[in-house]
């Protein structure tokens, strides 16, 4: 998308995040742009999940206000000790993708710990090239970039970790019951919250260098947004909207505080910690991979984050990559 284009809507978003009435000739004045012209850029913010409507005589609205993510705000919710870089991107495709450009082209640049999160995210996406979807000013989107020395091997378990750190960051908020389902993915009243979505850079041996996605329901729009599951949001469950940057910077911060730890130890000693938010603790469930079936208990995870599945055979462990796990 034009660098143009990303700006105009920047700013109209940032105009109505107010949750106030704004006419389309007001608007058209701020950004310095035709009504129809600016018509245009709230049907493209509509479609990117924008709950927007407009009343005529008066102009646009959002359903709810809500407040713009900014670096300096979450900055100031962080403890200053972590001098890694919290960016803010108006409009990008994915957080991952541009993470995955960033270490590509800049890797020298790059800090333990930097993140960059997206307003507005234009192809999210998810495990096996599924899109996540993500509402304009809904959502939390971001990428955080760690590396581990060690190689591949020394991130097993990593993504187990990472729902464990946002699991612990809505703590704070009143979340607190938030459970796991493996290997990637945050359950709230039995419904899909948050989805973890983890790439590498950097071949066997040597430094991996990894991109940790996090994607967070905040608050849905009403009505249909069909994501293709169900799914949960924090504001539906708390019955009012946390601040997005306060909220960001506390999952950041608990990814701050247990990734050394997880690059020091492994994923070994945090597995008590998953099985007690395992969705399907002791459940059956079913493991697809292709189009095989495999169905037994969970019994948890072992110290390289691979999932326990008991039969009458015994246990067999799984690894993450292409499997999917389903309640029975
Ligand atoms: P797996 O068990 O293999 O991880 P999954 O369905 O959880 O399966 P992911 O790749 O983790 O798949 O996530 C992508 C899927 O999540 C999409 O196919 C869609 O069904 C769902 N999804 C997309 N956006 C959202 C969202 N905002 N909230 C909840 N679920 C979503």
């Amino acid at each position: 998308m034009r660098q143009a284009s990303k700006l105009i809507r920047q700013h109209i978003l940032a105009l109505l995040s107010d949750g106030q009435f704004h006419s389309g000739e007001a608007i058209a004045q701020q950004v310095r742009l035709s009504r129809t012209a600016v018509a245009g850029h709230i049907t493209q913010l509509s479609d990117w999940g924008l709950d927007v409507f407009k009343v005529k005589g008066k102009g646009y609205r959002l359903d709810r206000g809500f407040s713009l993510l900014d670096a300096d705000s979450i900055r100031k919710h962080l403890d200053g000790t972590n001098r890694a870089v919290v960016d803010v991107e108006a409009v990008l495709p994915s957080t991952n993708t541009e993470m995955k450009k960033r270490i590509a082209n800049n890797r020298e640049d790059l800090a333990n710990g930097d993140v960059v999160l997206a307003e507005v995210q234009t192809a999210g996406r998810g495990r096996h090239g599924r899109s996540w979807l993500a509402p304009v000013g809904g959502s939390l989107t971001f990428s955080m970039y760690w590396s581990f020395p060690d190689g591949y091997q020394s991130m097993a378990g990593l993504s187990l970790l990472v729902g464990l750190a946002v699991c612990e960051g809505l703590k704070p908020f009143g979340v607190d019951d938030a459970q796991l389902k493996w290997p990637n993915d945050i359950y709230l009243q039995g419904r899909k919250l948050a989805g973890v979505l983890i790439e590498v850079e950097g071949q066997i041996g040597a430094t991996t260098h990894s991109v940790i996605g996090v994607g967070l329901n905040v608050c849905m729009p009403d009505g249909q947004y069909d994501v293709g599951q169900p799914y949960s949001d924090v504001s539906s469950f708390l019955g009012h909207t946390p601040d997005r940057n306060a909220l960001a910077a506390s999952i950041i911060q608990s990814l701050w505080k247990m990734l050394p730890e997880f690059t020091q130890t492994g994923f070994g000693p945090f597995t008590p910690h998953w099985e007690a938010l395992d969705l399907y603790a002791d459940k059956r469930i079913v493991l697809q991979m292709g189009e095989k079936r495999f169905s037994g208990i969970d019994r948890g995870v072992d110290a390289s984050g691979a999932l326990l599945v008991e039969t009458q055979d015994g246990i067999t462990r799984f690894h993450g990559g292409e499997v999917s796990l389903r309640g029975q």
